[in-house]
């Protein structure tokens, strides 16, 4: 499918999340390894494992950088599907789509730029969305979840993978790790403390498990669970479009 090319206005927010990401983009899988010790890879193998897509399947992977999950996704919609890796910012988008072409990526996969609040896709058309350490950096995430909802066909599921709230055993270490280790390891590997600062303090700001479940009720979802990873230092939260 050809949805084109869409690059959508952005306010202050938007725009330094994007500036945020434009000076990590080169080192962002990397620092991903190092700062979640390959955690992360767990945390998307748990979330693809929870698509429910079957070969033929359409799936949208949002704020999807440097196409982790697409990846995953590819495979899971096999020959027939249609794979869609969107994000705000070009810089995190075209090493995604290098990465994955480079890998084989075919016509089934789609890059398209586009602020998640305001998505440049048909209604009900989508199997499952997927966002993965992104909605924390969406400034209206109620509008991205009603845009999410809207391009998902009835029975269709979202997964949203993101940081969420520890429990109590492990946030004095894991606030310890966030406001001393991670700005250190920021400015050491990517020469930039302020990108992981910004990074601890949106945590800090996101919605908690049973806040983030109510919003995506609000939204339209059905059925909504989340599962504590890591002890909820992640959740994956998912919702079925009924
Ligand atoms: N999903 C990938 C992963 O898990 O490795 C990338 C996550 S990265 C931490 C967050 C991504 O969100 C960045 O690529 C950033 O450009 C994107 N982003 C931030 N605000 C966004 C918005 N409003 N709409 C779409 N993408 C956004």
């Amino acid at each position: 499918t050809d949805f084109g090319f869409q690059e959508v206005p952005v306010e202050e927010k938007a725009r330094r999340v994007r500036g945020v990401f434009d000076s990590v983009a080169e080192r962002y899988d990397l620092m991903n390894d190092l700062m979640s010790g390959g955690l992360h890879r767990v945390w998307k193998a748990f979330t693809l494992a929870r698509t429910g897509l079957r070969p033929g399947d359409r799936a949208l992977d949002l704020a999807g950088g440097t196409g982790d999950l697409t990846r995953g996704l590819l495979r899971q919609v096999g020959e027939q599907g249609e794979v869609v890796l969107s994000d705000i910012n070009a810089s995190m988008l075209s090493r995604g789509r290098d990465r994955l072409v480079d890998e084989g990526a075919d016509d089934r996969l789609s890059v398209v730029q586009a602020n998640a609040e305001v998505l440049p896709f048909p209604d009900r058309h989508f199997d499952c969305v997927t966002i993965a350490f992104g909605l924390r950096n969406v400034t209206h995430k109620d509008r991205a979840l009603a845009e999410m909802h809207r391009v998902l066909r009835p029975g269709g599921r979202l997964l949203v993978l993101e940081f969420s709230r520890p429990n109590d055993l492990i946030r004095p270490f894991y606030d310890l790790y966030s406001f001393q280790v991670l700005p250190r390891l920021g400015e050491w590997v990517a020469g930039d403390a302020d990108s992981y600062r910004y990074l601890a303090e949106s945590i800090r700001k996101h919605p908690d498990q049973a806040t983030l479940g109510a919003m995506m009720e609000t939204a339209g979802f059905a059925r909504v669970e989340w599962f504590n990873l890591t002890g909820g230092v992640v959740a994956l939260h998912r919702g079925y479009r009924a």
